[in-house]
């Protein structure tokens, strides 16, 4: 290329000098595509002058900016409504429970934890052992319930068909508070794994999308800090 080649600009059809725009070989496929879309038979060998190419560089730094505002926005707006959509209310199971509980059910809950201690057992050893003591040796002159001990059969039996049931309906609530529990968990697990997949895809597009399309604008404009430079570096050494 020869110092005076000029060449014509592929918008305006006027003679430029080769310095003041760029091959359309030389520029980013965005901006290529774009100038053939509105320029068709433009091949790359075709030259687009400084101000017009401008002109492209700006519509499609704005193309990304949109792109990624409405990309952005549909993630938002998924992410909304996934927290709107919250038709599940959370049960505080203590409270439910405590305010259901009825005079029955409190008192079996006492007499199954009074039941399962180590106070029960202690006490129960020593009736057993006081009432067979008392009536086995015949202490006080007092014997009620001759060897084998009939009567006592009978009183164990009738504490142990009374137990059982108490202890049965206590479990029932135990397991009423884990069902409950239960169901509470698994819709926060649920709400909370929708949520997560949008954070993802918010994420994703952040990383894959406008980081990208920042860096790509920064080079943007450091191309056009170089081509004022070099303009600039022309002028000072034009002949005064
Ligand atoms: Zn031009």
């Amino acid at each position: 290329m020869s110092e005076n080649e000029t060449v014509t600009c592929i918008v305006d059809g006027k003679a430029y000098h080769v310095d003041e725009g760029l091959y359309l070989a030389d520029l980013s496929t965005a901006i290529r595509q774009r100038v053939k879309r509105d320029y068709p038979k433009a091949k790359v060998t075709d030259f687009i002058c400084g101000h017009h190419l401008l002109k492209y560089r700006l519509a499609n730094v704005d193309a990304m900016i949109n792109s990624d505002l409405k990309q952005s926005q549909k993630i938002n707006r998924k992410l909304t409504r996934a927290m709107q959509s919250d038709d599940y209310e959370i049960t505080d199971v203590n409270e439910t429970l405590t305010n259901s509980l009825t005079v029955g059910e409190r008192v079996a809950d006492n007499v199954a934890r009074f039941g399962g201690s180590w106070g029960f057992i202690g006490i129960f050893v020593f009736v057993l052992i006081a009432w067979m003591l008392v009536n086995g040796l015949q202490l006080f002159g007092v014997h009620f319930d001759h060897f084998p001990f009939i009567l006592l059969n009978l009183v164990l039996s009738c504490i142990s068909a009374i137990q059982a049931p108490i202890i049965m309906m206590s479990q029932n609530r135990s397991a009423d508070r884990d069902r409950m529990a239960a169901e509470n968990d698994y819709h926060v697990n649920l709400k909370s794994e929708h949520e997560l997949r949008i954070l993802h895809a918010k994420l994703d597009h952040l990383s894959q999308n406008q980081i990208p399309h920042t860096l790509e604008i920064e080079k943007l404009q450091i191309e056009i800090l170089s081509e004022i430079r070099s303009e600039l570096a022309e002028l000072r050494d034009q002949p005064k």
